[in-house]
């Protein structure tokens, strides 16, 4: 394992955190709450990091692009922290771009960015090899996150790269394939009521000084700025492997929406390059049974305007969730893309579908496949030319019951209040101690 800061630095080409709303341009550091400057009790703004790419561009090779080996350790001149060894990537990302000709319909061409394949065998990996990064740089020793799937199955694997413990603070029942995953990786596992885990979180970030690696803000998400740079670097290869081209359309499937905006800065950063001349629309799918950054969409709703909502059930258990980011309308508003939701059967059948071709997907990846007819359907002008696809998680998680020596319900449910006894009385340290000596 590799010993956490050793041979980590800042890219030294970064400039700082900018405020998407009020343009405020923070000093690099441990912000993860959104802007302070414009945090007020129901908004939250994001910070995108920022670099000088017009210096960046003339060191950077071409072959930061082409490298395959070292997974997103290759894009290092492109990311926030220097992992010179590479030490802490798992090799993810460098997934392949797959033809779909049986989706094109109105589109010419529809392209896969088969993101199953990664290391935790989904997309959050590439977000978690740039949060970890920058929470071991910053000499952190536990991370955590609140999730009840793949953000916790990835933060527990890199954290464990990293030398770091992870704690993962669930809702509800956990499914058993992805807890028994973050499990083999030694997170530690915790539930509380919805609300209530946001509490919990914010304690453990601000009294433990744990690194979050996710959202820990209530009601709107803030996010760790660090991870949408992980994201990023999807743009980065399905231009590459369209041959130096940009797609027409990007469809992701959104919950917080900080893999959209990810993927909407790399294709950003290649234009400020020089090496795009042009940029994507970007279009967000939800599942109907939530859908807040459709309904805020839908509304013409200003940034400041994105609301809360609580969500119904959703085979997309993935992307649920009743609350987006700030970060999420801008990149629709920006691109001039779209924000749309589609059914459980329209999710269901597009899994389907994919399955029949040779990819089992989670409901959630299905949801951005089912956005594309439901994008002919209410946009058509959208609907035409070269469409990116982002399939974000494999379908062994959320489909097939595995046979596993865990029992989802003994994960221990917590308040903020007697968190500290309750995880004390579980795992046999104060939370205080976590990490320590
Ligand atoms: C987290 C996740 C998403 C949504 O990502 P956001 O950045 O929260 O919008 C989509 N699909 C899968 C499989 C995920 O795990
Ligand atoms: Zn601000």
């Amino acid at each position: 394992m590799p010993s956490t800061q050793d041979g980590l630095t800042w890219n030294r080409h970064l400039t700082g955190l900018r405020c998407i709303h009020c343009g405020h341009l923070h000093q690099v550091g441990p912000l993860t709450a959104g802007c302070p400057r414009c945090r007020t009790r129901e908004f939250v703004a994001n910070l995108w990091l920022e670099y000088d790419l017009a210096s960046l561009r003339h060191g950077l090779q071409r072959t930061t692009f082409t490298d395959r080996r070292a997974g997103l350790a290759a894009y290092n001149p492109l990311l926030p922290v220097e992992d010179a060894s590479g030490e802490l990537s798992l090799a993810e990302g460098n997934t392949p771009l797959l033809p779909a000709p049986y989706l094109r319909r109105a589109f010419s061409q529809v392209w896969l960015k088969d993101e199953t394949r990664n290391p935790t065998f989904s997309y959050k990996d590439r977000l978690c090899y740039t949060a970890v990064s920058a929470g071991a740089l910053l000499g952190r020793r536990v991370a955590c996150v609140a999730s009840s799937g793949n953000h916790g199955a990835a933060t527990a694997a890199y954290a464990r790269r990293a030398g770091m413990e992870c704690v993962v603070i669930g809702t509800g029942t956990p499914l058993p394939v992805m807890a028994a995953q973050m499990r083999a990786y030694g997170a530690k596992l915790v539930r509380a009521e919805d609300t209530e885990r946001w509490r919990v979180l914010r304690r453990c970030v601000e009294e433990y000084g744990w690194w979050p690696t996710g959202n820990y803000t209530w009601p709107l998400a803030s996010g760790n700025p660090f991870g949408p740079e992980g994201y990023k670097t999807i743009a980065y290869e399905v231009w590459r492997d369209l041959g130096e081209r940009v797609p027409d359309v990007v469809l992701v499937p959104v919950a917080r929406g900080e893999g959209l905006a990810g993927v909407w800065k790399g294709f950003l950063e290649l234009a400020e390059l020089g090496l795009a001349d042009r940029l994507p629309r970007m279009v967000g799918v939800e599942p109907e049974a939530g859908g807040p950054l459709a309904r805020a969409w839908r509304a013409g709703r200003e940034l400041t305007g994105m609301e809360m909502l609580t969500p119904g059930r959703t085979v997309a258990v993935s992307i649920g969730g009743g609350v987006s980011s700030t970060q999420a309308l801008l990149t629709v508003r920006d691109s001039g893309g779209h924000a749309l939701t589609v059914s459980d059967e329209e999710i269901l059948a597009a899994r389907a579908r994919l399955a029949e071709e040779g990819l089992l997907v989670e409901a959630a990846a299905a949801t951005a496949v089912a956005g594309l007819s439901r994008l002919e359907r209410e946009v058509p002008a959208l609907a035409a030319g070269v469409a990116a696809v982002v399939l974000t998680g494999s379908g062994l998680k959320d489909a097939i019951p595995l046979a596993v020596d865990f029992e989802p319900e003994s994960v221990p449910v917590v308040t903020a209040d007697d968190f500290a006894r309750t995880f004390r009385d579980r795992f046999g340290v104060d939370p205080s101690e976590l990490g320590v000596g």
